[in-house]
């Protein structure tokens, strides 16, 4: 059984998602305030987080940054709550390191959907596991941990599968939309943004390690040995 933790502070909504997760099968924690959500998601460590966007106290952008810069918690799926305006294009742009977002109104279907997919694509595809080398990179499959030259590189889920994705195809090129489709799972339906963003944070996170993800201009990206 899967356990999903939901920060919100509007009481009714918090109640009818909670609703809705427990009748899907899914335990749930719940949160309505920003310090106390922290405080759940790092004991408790759930396997995903629906985290609203403005709270009291601490922002979701923030609890969401503080949750991704953290090793114990950074691999923990989050889909973010916005309402329409509420600084759209920054949680679109994933600055903060959500794996996914919602617009407020929502209807259930779509929640449940975006969480079906986020939870897949956090799933380890091979529990085996082998080890993918890139230049100084090296990804082990099995432990989903990345190293360059030697040191270990914190990635998010989505970051994971996106230079995943790269190196197991290195020197080909893959477009935005394929991309799109194998690391997100579902359609974006045009949104490439949301791969460019990705990518941008990827590159910083691998430092001059990054340089080998080139972009293709006007189609998509290809990760190269140099
Ligand atoms: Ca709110």
């Amino acid at each position: 059984m899967k356990t999903i933790l939901i920060i919100e502070d509007e009481r009714d909504l918090l109640d009818l998602i909670a609703f809705n997760l427990e009748r899907e099968g899914y335990r749930v924690l719940t949160a309505d305030d920003g310090k106390d959500g922290l405080q759940t998601a790092k004991s408790r460590h759930p396997d995903l987080i629906i985290l609203d966007l403005m709270l009291p106290g601490i922002m979701g952008t923030d609890i969401c940054k503080i949750l991704k810069n953290n090793e114990k918690t950074a691999n923990i799926p989050i889909i973010m709550l916005t309402a329409k305006g509420e600084e759209i294009d920054r949680v679109v742009g994933f600055e903060v390191g959500a794996d996914d977002y919602v617009v407020k109104p929502f209807s259930n279907r779509e929640l449940m959907l975006r969480i079906r997919a986020v939870l897949r694509r956090s799933e380890p595809d091979n529990k085996e596991g082998k080890i993918l080398t890139a230049g100084p990179i090296s990804i082990d499959t099995g432990r989903h941990v990345v190293t360059s030259a030697g040191e270990e590189i914190v990635l998010t889920t989505t970051e994971y599968k996106l230079l995943l994705n790269l190196a197991e195809r290195l020197g080909r090129v893959q477009n935005r939309d394929l991309l799109l489709k194998n690391v997100w799972g579902y359609n974006y339906i045009g949104d490439t943004r949301t791969v460019d963003t990705h990518i941008t944070r990827l590159r910083t996170k691998l430092g001059s390690a990054g340089e080998m993800i080139k972009t293709v201009r006007g189609f998509g990206y290809k990760m190269e040995e140099s």
